[in-house]
Order: structure tokens, then C-alpha cells, then sequence
């Protein structure tokens, strides 16, 4: 995957932009880019997204600051890292006047008919008292082989934004309600700018709800959720691979004003082996093997996720010849068969001989024939034939 280009950098302006800046540094980009205006241009889309992934980020004063603080890594996932359930695939589905109302606040009319929108009404803002499931949030684990191979337990610390326990998500003080925002009068909306030039803006103090907490709850400052350290125990299946999902339902972020919990996702990575190679369901391992046993065949031990398994391999088996195990590979998580493992034989000389050995071997040596070693035999006769014709092109060129 591409370097991800850095998000001030996609916007254009500097990193101690205000919000204001950055909010019409991506305003004029996504007008350029945005796929209503760029039909059948898939680097204008592809722009378009970068540009709507940087500001989904730079607006956020929260995801803002963990960028400066981390780069990439603190708002995309890592190991130990979170995705607030970033999906920026709505930015796609956001047309230009939607685009355009959510800086205005366009309540009809505005400024959208200036670009030729032609007076859409503006969405129905969502009621500010509806329950709010809490976000799906992904963490990444990364696991030995040998977990995923076997399974294994874990347990985690994160902390999450779980839901207040003071205002079980709703952000209101005991007691307290929502009342008419003063600053709009409730049309959740502001006039701002001077003299013939008017801007509808969204209003600063209730941020276009219309109205606002009385009182709000002390513990949470109105948000209805609060840092909340987690302590997960995680069962991790046999034959999970690099790249699994664990689903833990409900043990996402907090939900709001009676809605529920969002989703933990676990993404696993999975270390490498020392002994084993991993393709999906099969596994592949190499086995020393002396080649004197190979030659007179005999039984090896291959290490299997069951066990040992006692390989019989015939006499004269050559040097990387594999054998397949039907079944000896790694566990289905679904429960279908499980992968095959295959065993590649890989002679090792023997070294380090004491003067018996030596003598045994130097015995064999001497009573062994052509037929003995027939692919040397082979070589030798064609090096023969390779020298007599550089001999004979020799004589040619000295005529
Ligand atoms: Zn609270
Ligand atoms: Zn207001």
C-alpha cells in the first residue's frame, strides 16, 4: 500500500490551522473532487476520498490531536491501537449540496442554488433525543503461532469510551433536561457575516440540535460517555488466522440516551514460525533428514498440530521429495476438514564423525560403484562429451 500522504499536506494548509481554515480548505477541494462534477474519474474520486479522510480527522478536535500527537497510527489501527469505526464510504453518498449545507446550515435555499442545486431541502436533522448505538471498535492482537494453532485464552486491557455511569449516556445532570438553545432560538441556526453579504451558519452553541442540557452531567460534561478501562477475556479458537475478526457484541463504545453498546472487534495478528510455513489451512515443514537413512528407508518424525506422526519413507527417497499428511494441517475454525501438511525431506551430511563412523563411511565409499551414485554417473558421461568438443573446436581454430 502507498505512503499515506500526510493530512495537512492533503488539505493544504498549515498545522496550526484554525478549524475555520481547515473547514474551507476541504470545502473547496471537495467541490473540486467531487464525483458529482467528476464523472468516470476515478482519480478524482480516489481524491476525493483522501481529501474527505483528512477531514474527517483534522475536524475532529479529539482525532485531531491524536495525529499530531501519533501521525497515521494514532487514528488508523495498529497493534493496541483502536478504529473508531472510520469508514469514510458515506463521504460517496454526500452530494454537493449536502456538502455545502453542512457549512451553511442551509435550511433550503442558502447558498446551494449559487452551484446549481436548485433548492434541495435540507435533510431532517435527527432528533437529538433519539438513542445512539455506541461505535463498533477494533483492536488489534497479535498472537504466537502456536495460540492459533492450538487456540488459547487471553485477557485485555484497553480503555474504551464506555457509557457514563452517572448519566447512563444520556449527558444530563439529574433533574436536568434539554431546554431551548438561546443562542438560535432553537432554529439551530446562526446569521453571521456583515453588510450585504450574509452567511447562515450552524449554530456554535448547540451545533444545529436546537437545544441543549440544562445541567450537564458533571462526570461526563455532557457526552455521555467517559474513558472506561475494559478488562477482556478473550477465548481465541483453534485455526484462527493473520487477519481474523473476534466479534465481542456489546463491548464497543458506550451507547447514548438508552441506545445500545457498539461492538468490539479483536483483529489477530499472527506471528511468524520457527518451524512451521502457513498458507491458509495447510501447513508445510521441512525435516532434517539423514541421507543414509533415506537411502535405506525408515521412519521419520514429523511434528503435526496432533502430535508427532511417524513418517514412513521408502528406500532411495531423494532430497526435497514432500510428503503430503491428508488432515495433519491446521484446524477449521468452522469446523469442515482441516488442512493437509506437507513434509519436504531435507538431507543433512552427517558431520562431525568420530573415527569408527569414519571408517564405516570411508568402507562404503570404497565398495561403492557407478551404479551406486547413477546421477553422478549421468554427469560425469556428459562433462566427457563437453570437454572432447571444446578439444575438437581447439584443433579447428589452430587450423
Ligand atoms: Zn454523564
Ligand atoms: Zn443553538
Amino acid at each position: 500500500m502507498a505512503e499515506k500522504r500526510d493530512y495537512y499536506e492533503v488539505l493544504g494548509v498549515a498545522k496550526d490551522a484554525t478549524a475555520d481554515q481547515i473547514k474551507s480548505a476541504y470545502r473547496k477541494l471537495a467541490m473540486k473532487y467531487h464525483p458529482d462534477r467528476n464523472p468516470d474519474n476515478p482519480q478524482a474520486k480516489e481524491k476525493f476520498t483522501e481529501v474527505s479522510e483528512a477531514y474527517e480527522v483534522l475536524s475532529n478536535p479529539e482525532k485531531r490531536q491524536r495525529y499530531d500527537q501519533f501521525g497515521h497510527q494514532g487514528v488508523d489501527f495498529g497493534p493496541g491501537g483502536f478504529d473508531f469505526g472510520r469508514d469514510f464510504s458515506h463521504f460517496q453518498d454526500v452530494d454537493l449540496n449536502d456538502i455545502l449545507n453542512s457549512f451553511f446550515g442551509g435550511a433550503g435555499g442558502g447558498f446551494s442554488s449559487f452551484f446549481g442545486g436548485g433548492g434541495r431541502q435540507r435533510r431532517q436533522a435527527a432528533d437529538p433525543n433519539a438513542p445512539k448505538r455506541g461505535d463498533d471498535l477494533t483492536y488489534r492482537l497479535d498472537i504466537e503461532f502456536d495460540e492459533a494453532i492450538f487456540g488459547s485464552e487471553r485477557t485485555i486491557d484497553l480503555t474504551i469510551p464506555g457509557q457514563c455511569a452517572e448519566c447512563h449516556g444520556t449527558g444530563a445532570a439529574d433533574g436536568s433536561k434539554r431546554v431551548t438553545c438561546k443562542t438560535c432560538g432553537g432554529s439551530g441556526v446562526v446569521i453571521g457575516g456583515s453588510g450585504w453579504f450574509q452567511v447562515r451558519q450552524t449554530c456554535p452553541n448547540c451545533h444545529g440540535e436546537g437545544s441543549v442540557i440544562d445541567k450537564p452531567c458533571r462526570k461526563c460534561h455532557g457526552a455521555g460517555q467517559v474513558a472506561t478501562p475494559a478488562h477482556i477475556s478473550l477465548k481465541i479458537p483453534a485455526g484462527v488466522d493473520n487477519g481474523s475478526r473476534l466479534r465481542l457484541a456489546g463491548k464497543g463504545a458506550g451507547g447514548l440516551r438508552g441506545g445500545e453498546n457498539g461492538d468490539l472487534y479483536v483483529l489477530i495478528g499472527v506471528k511468524e514460525s520457527d518451524i512451521f510455513e502457513r498458507d491458509g489451512l495447510d501447513l508445510m515443514v521441512d525435516i532434517p533428514v539423514s541421507p543414509i537413512l533415506a537411502a535405506l528407508g525408515g521412519v521419520v518424525e514429523v511434528p503435526t498440530p496432533e502430535g508427532a506422526a511417524q513418517l514412513k519413507i521408502p528406500a532411495g527417497t531423494p532430497n526435497g521429495k514432500v510428503f503430503r499428511l491428508r488432515g495433519k494441517g491446521v484446524p477449521n475454525i468452522r469446523g469442515g476438514f482441516a488442512g493437509d501438511l506437507d513434509a519436504r525431506i531435507m538431507f543433512e551430511v552427517p558431520s562431525n564423525l568420530d573415527r569408527r563412523q569414519r571408517a564405516v563411511l570411508e568402507e562404503f565409499q570404497k565398495l561403492a560403484s557407478p551404479g551406486t551414485f547413477p546421477q553422478a554417473q549421468t554427469f560425469v558421461n556428459k562433462t566427457k562429451v563437453f570437454f572432447a568438443h571444446k578439444e575438437k573446436l581447439a584443433k579447428r581454430a589452430n587450423r
